[in-house]
């Protein structure tokens, strides 16, 4: 369970801020983690913005949804430089999805924090080869605060931290949900389409 090193207390001016990342497969609570760690400043009266790429509009919007329904507004970006104009004096902010940003993400998280604002980034570590995903390991290579979390294997129960894709489409970025992807484990990630249900 990540604790907060501070919440309460003005974040801007007095000292710098920091960044937290949350990476993992797909079903694995990503969102639920950012959501959670949102909410807890939200109730420390903390002022959060929160930003996801354009790309994702899969559920609604202007809402960061997670799977268990648990939502807060957020505001669709093209491009992560938009986040710099739009961030103004808030405290911190939630960047979810960030996979799908541009590389220049990772200097607009070092200059947000070292605008001393606190940035939670949360995002896919790997594509569905296998592959570290867009800007997430330059983001985590710079991030005080690194917090992997697992899905569980939909074939065997183990410990799963693959996004396995069930159609056969090569390209890196595609949509998808619980008929496009499941989680596995290392294991069963190998086996490919040969991976026996054990469960
Ligand atoms: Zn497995």
């Amino acid at each position: 369970m990540f604790i907060e090193p501070k919440i309460a207390g003005k974040s801007s001016g007095t000292r710098a801020g920091w960044i937290e990342v949350i990476c993992g497969s797909m079903f694995s609570g990503k969102t639920e983690e950012l959501l959670r760690r949102l909410n807890r400043a939200l109730i420390a009266r903390q002022k959060v913005e929160i930003f996801k790429p354009a790309v994702d509009t899969r559920y609604h919007a202007y809402d960061v949804v997670s799977h268990n329904s648990n939502s807060i507004r957020s505001t669709p970006v093209q491009f992560s430089e938009d986040i710099i104009l739009l961030a103004g004096d808030c405290d911190i902010v939630g960047i979810d999805e960030a996979q799908f940003f541009d590389e220049d993400l990772v200097d607009i998280c070092t200059k947000l924090a070292n605008s001393g604002k606190r940035v939670i980034v949360a995002g896919l570590d790997m594509d569905f080869s296998g592959k570290p995903f867009g800007p997430m390991p330059q983001l985590l290579a710079v991030a005080e605060y690194v917090t992997k979390v697992h899905a569980i294997c939909i074939k065997c129960g183990d410990i799963a931290h693959y996004s396995y894709r069930l159609v056969a489409d090569q390209k890196t970025v595609m949509l998808g949900e619980k008929d496009t992807y499941e989680a596995r484990c290392r294991r069963c990630f190998l086996k490919g389409p040969k991976a026996e249900q054990i469960i």
